[in-house]
Formats: C-alpha cells, sequence, structure tokens
C-alpha cells in the first residue's frame, strides 16, 4: 500500500521535565503506603484520612496536582476480594459454620480490612502517579 499521506504522524518522546527529583519507583510507592510525601520522604503526604494535600509540608511538593481518582478504590477492591473470597472458601471447606455466623465474621472483617488498606493503597498509587508524571497540570489543581 503507497503511503498517500503527506507526513506520518510521530509522538513526542521527550517528556516533560519534573519540577522535581522523583526518587526510584519503589521508593517514591513505599513513601506513599507510609504516608509520607513520595518525594522526600518527611512531609505528611495526607490531609485527613484520604485527602491528599496540596503541598508537601517538607519539600513542596505538589502533591495536589496528583488526582488518583477511582485507582486505590480499585487496587483495594481487587486486593480485599482476593483474600476475603480466599478465606472464606478455606473456612467454609475446612469448618461448619451457619450462613450467619459466616456473615458477621466475613462482612466485617471484610469491612476492616478495607479501611485498613486504602490508606496505603491510595499512598503507593499517588507515590506510583508521580514517579511517572501522572500530574494535573497547574492551572486544574484541585484540594482533594
Ligand atoms: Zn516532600
Amino acid at each position: 500500500m503507497p503511503d498517500t499521506l503527506p507526513y506520518r504522524w510521530q509522538p513526542d518522546r521527550r517528556p516533560d521535565p519534573s519540577p522535581f527529583a522523583a526518587p526510584p519507583l519503589f521508593r517514591a510507592m513505599l513513601r506513599g503506603v507510609r504516608a509520607t510525601c513520595p518525594v522526600c520522604g518527611r512531609g505528611r503526604l495526607f490531609v485527613g484520612w484520604l485527602r491528599v494535600a496540596p503541598v508537601c509540608s517538607a519539600c513542596a511538593a505538589p502533591l495536589g496536582l496528583i488526582s488518583a481518582d477511582d485507582a486505590p478504590p480499585y487496587f483495594t477492591v481487587f486486593i480485599v476480594a482476593h483474600l476475603a473470597i480466599g478465606a472464606l472458601v478455606a473456612v467454609d471447606r475446612s469448618v461448619r459454620l451457619s450462613i450467619l455466623a459466616e456473615m458477621l465474621i466475613f462482612l466485617p472483617a471484610t469491612l476492616l480490612l478495607t479501611l485498613l488498606l486504602i490508606r496505603p493503597v491510595k499512598g503507593a498509587t499517588v507515590g506510583l502517579m508521580m514517579k511517572l508524571g501522572f500530574m494535573k497540570p497547574p492551572d486544574e489543581r484541585d484540594d482533594g
């Protein structure tokens, strides 16, 4: 097939320069898991339970430009569902419990596990997104 296009599309291969020195990927994610700034590891990542701080209090990294949106809940549900369903199947095969007893054990346990994991998963996601440069332009900054 002859090339009839006047020009070929070429992707922009140069990434935007990062405004700060981002650490290696796993260090950034681990700092996020510990609820500290993925860049410096000293400032607090969250204001409250899950709200990301607009800027790092220690290094002024623009944390508010990272919008994790639905990724942390998705990852958390993925992890919790595998753990809860695996445990439920294991218990169901080894111990005779009524449906009510299983519900009284596994529903609160699933809720508790979800609440325990959502914050570190969101921190890791923010670290991942910051390292990969998934940040909003500065004019789209919000406080969430
Ligand atoms: Zn920082």
